[in-house]
């Protein structure tokens, strides 16, 4: 073992060398990455900081299924090193497959990838970590299966890594951590768990029923470091009889509050129920043309530009892209009450694009929409035109005209001030909206990188003064983002550590996954 590889906190090179070796002997020797680009692929592959070693893995593993899982388990605790898990670890934007703690062994499940059931009549699938968006929807389309996935922006990526994440998507299952239902969980000390109605053996409504009996625990796996998610069941949406996917252009910067106010009421009645887009002129941009066409100065794109921008490419300064689903006769007439609810804001406009159940969009942006996943979210690095990478400051906002207005002027402001574009929207989802502001630089290390990474932290600190917090964070941030939910002295993060230690004596997961650190690494907590 190379005396620069990086090694978990006070475990010795010989130490580690035996741990790893127990793992070849379990998972076969093509099965761990110890070096090379087979382990730099386990890096941040959009980190701020240039060639630094703060979230570099020790080595990769890769098992093949529980047994050898809860093997590994057996080896890391007794040896108490730290195991960092991933599905397929295309977590980008927020540190790739990288670990927390410098020197974890990842955990690698994308040799767990089976879609092992589907359900046409009930609408729902069982899978295992390494199935990607990619991977179901080809799955139904071979079988020939009227239902639909709902992808998020990036469809390489695992469906558990992402709803484990509670990210998002575009059509009425667009909430994915909503859409779950039942999980099979190893937890640190082996056991292996079936939550829900699951619990039986010989069970019948596993992935229809969450609750099942007694406390409810799936909602525990998201966002946390307390098990290790082998199989998790999801409703999909019955593919619909025809839809429509309308887009309306808004001309004016301050036309987000009435925007947002008027699909708030839109949404709550029913008229619009999947989640709807609202993009910024830049973003609505990208892919269209490149940054440089209209400015290719230092610092954020000045006014005029913009300006000029938004009127070559006839797009909105901000633009709302929607979808109804059902009967083509119902759906018509609700796109009429969409389009009536928006008219009273001056220059507004509208287009609406009909299908029936079966086609398919071409757009990247349409597609997500009807159920067929992209790379859509990959556009934002064209923008620049070279090596690009980004990272994202998402803050939760309220539904409510004034606060995305209040979010963006100050999102706008302070990423002028470190020399960004405001490159971000929304998605809205009833009563509240998912602000994602996209930091788009050239790869470290450029200087404009770590300039990204300390965006990120004013920001943070900007939303938090202003009553706002982040949905998920970088790993940069984590701690930093955990500390500022500090209601009653930190009373969520002791709740959160106190069922750690309870689940997770040596601390061998996942140690310091959103701000969550077991006693064995709470010295190792810090917030950067
Ligand atoms: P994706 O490839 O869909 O973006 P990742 O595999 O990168 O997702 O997972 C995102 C994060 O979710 C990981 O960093 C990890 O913290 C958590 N995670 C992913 N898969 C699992 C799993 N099977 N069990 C527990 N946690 C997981």
């Amino acid at each position: 073992m190379a005396a620069d590889t990086p090694r978990p906190p006070g475990i010795s090179s010989g130490e580690l060398s035996r741990v790893l070796a127990a793992f070849e002997s379990i998972v076969g020797i093509p099965n761990v990455c110890r070096s090379g680009a087979a382990l730099a692929a386990y890096r941040d592959p959009f980190a701020p900081l240039p060639g630094d070693d703060t979230f570099a893995p020790s080595a990769a593993v890769l098992p093949a299924n529980v047994d050898e899982i809860r093997a590994l388990l057996r080896v890391a605790n007794a040896a108490r090193v730290p195991l960092w898990t991933v599905s397929t670890g295309r977590n980008f934007a927020y540190g790739g497959a990288a670990p927390r703690l410098s020197g974890s062994v990842v955990l690698d499940l994308q040799r767990l990838n089976r879609v092992l059931d589907v359900d046409e009549r009930l609408a729902w699938a069982l899978v295992e970590p390494g199935v990607s968006y990619f991977d179901l929807y080809a799955h139904l389309r071979e079988r020939g299966l009227a239902l639909w996935v709902d992808p998020p922006a990036s469809g390489w990526g695992s469906v558990i890594g992402n709803t484990l994440e509670r990210g998002f998507g575009y059509t009425e299952y667009g909430d994915h951590a909503a859409a779950q239902c039942g999980m099979e969980v190893v937890l640190a000390n082996g056991d292996v768990v079936r939550t829900g109605m699951g619990a039986l053996d010989i069970g019948t409504a596993w992935t229809l029923y969450r609750p099942g009996y007694g406390p409810s625990f799936d909602a525990l796996f998201t966002q946390s470091n307390y098990g290790i998610v082998t199989k998790m069941g999801l409703w999909l949406m019955p593919a619909p009889d025809a839809y429509v996917i309308g887009e309306i252009q808004f001309a004016h910067e301050d036309d987000l509050g009435v925007l947002v106010d008027t699909l708030r009421g839109l949404q709550l009645s029913g008229t619009i129920r999947q989640h709807a887009v609202i993009e910024g002129a830049i973003r609505r941009a990208a892919g269209l043309a490149p940054r440089a066409r209209w400015y290719d100065g230092e610092g954020a794109m000045p006014e005029a530009s913009v300006a000029r921008m938004q009127r070559e490419l006839d797009i909105g300064r901000w633009n709302l892209h929607y979808a109804l689903y059902g009967d083509a006769e119902v759906i018509e007439l609700q796109r009429r009450i969409v389009e009536r609810a928006f008219a009273k804001v001056p220059g507004v406009r509208f287009t609406a694009r009909r299908y029936a159940g079966k086609d398919e969009p071409q757009g990247g942006g349409d597609r997500n929409m009807a159920g067929i996943p992209s790379m859509s979210a990959f556009r934002m690095l064209d923008w620049l035109g070279d090596d690009g990478a980004h990272v994202d400051f998402s803050p939760l906002c309220p539904a409510d005209g004034r606060d995305a207005l209040r979010q963006y002027a100050l999102v706008k402001a302070r990423a002028a001030e470190y020399g960004f574009d405001y490159y971000g929207g929304f998605t809205a989802a009833g009563r509240y909206l998912h602000h994602v502001f996209a930091a788009i630089f050239p790869r470290a290390p450029h200087p404009q990188a770590a300039r990204a990474g300390d965006l990120l932290r004013a920001l943070m600190s900007d939303a938090r003064a202003a009553g706002y917090g982040v949905y998920r964070s970088h790993l940069l941030y984590m701690d930093y983002a955990a500390a500022q939910y500090s209601f009653n002295d930190g009373a969520l993060l002791r709740l959160a550590e106190t069922v750690k230690d309870a689940l997770d004596p040596q601390g061998v997961l996942s140690p310091g996954k959103q701000g969550v650190w077991p006693q064995a690494w709470r010295t190792q907590r810090g917030y950067t």
